[in-house]
């Protein structure tokens, strides 16, 4: 796929350095190791791919999860944020980002005139990398990470933000396939390509992080300023 030299020109203007990467199946030829699984997900409607992660078994997480947490927000919104994993209050209510970490997203995407109501004007759309949450809040493993990760991507391939928001290392490793930190992923923007669609990805700490280092505000402060500027040139192109 190549870059449209109008998109290059802007974003080069700006210092930004988009970065290029490329998720999912080739159209033309799968990426072997592409399952069955995988493919029968990237295939899967909105209601399919709910009621797919609602009956899923496909790592251990499903022995002790209360409920799956898909994903909330509008299925239109222009923007996307991924978080890690659900915690116990979002296992008990089946819905991303409800505890303290939560009220700290909220307030952030205030401050930048965004909300996860379905009916808001700028909405946003939450979802986790694991729709289960891991025991005793423990870090995701490799093998859940893997077995969620099409869910994930068929997430972003249907609703085609013309932003994402990545928070947190565990989002940054599994959506742009790196295992960089995260203060070496911020400050700029990648670009994912996935479905045919070429998709802006800006990094940032994870709110539960930024609630144990507050003097981080400042960064995520100016990555949601890089956010919106990258959104406006993604809105313009
Ligand atoms: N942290 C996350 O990354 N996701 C949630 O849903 C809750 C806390």
């Amino acid at each position: 796929m190549s870059l449209d030299p109008r998109r290059a020109a802007a974003w080069q203007a700006m210092g930004l350095g988009p970065e290029w990467v490329q998720r999912g199946p080739a159209a033309a030829a799968p990426a072997p190791g592409f399952s069955d699984r995988a493919a029968a997900i990237a295939a899967m409607n909105w209601e399919q791919l709910e009621s797919a992660v609602a009956a899923c078994t496909a790592c251990a997480l499903c022995r002790t999860r209360t409920h799956t947490v898909f994903g909330v927000g509008s299925r239109t919104a222009p923007w996307m944020l991924v978080g890690e994993a659900p915690g116990a209050e979002e296992d008990a209510r089946g819905e991303p980002f409800v505890g303290q970490a939560g009220k700290l997203l909220d307030n952030m995407l205030a401050a930048v005139g965004r909300s996860r109501a379905v009916d808001a004007p700028q909405p946003v759309f939450i979802a986790n990398v694991l729709k289960c949450r891991p025991p005793g809040n423990r870090n995701p493993q490799p093998e859940e990470v893997a077995a969620c990760e099409p869910f994930l991507l068929r997430q972003i391939e249907l609703l085609r933000p013309r932003l994402l928001l990545v928070t947190g290392r565990f989002a940054a490793h599994s959506v742009l396939h790196t295992d960089a930190p995260v203060g070496a992923l911020r400050g700029r923007v990648h670009r994912l390509c996935l479905g045919g669609a070429e998709i802006p990805a800006v990094v940032t700490y994870h709110p539960a992080y930024l609630l144990r280092n507050l003097a981080d505000k400042a960064k995520v402060w100016a990555d949601l300023c890089l956010a919106l500027d990258a959104d406006g040139l993604s809105a313009a192109g």
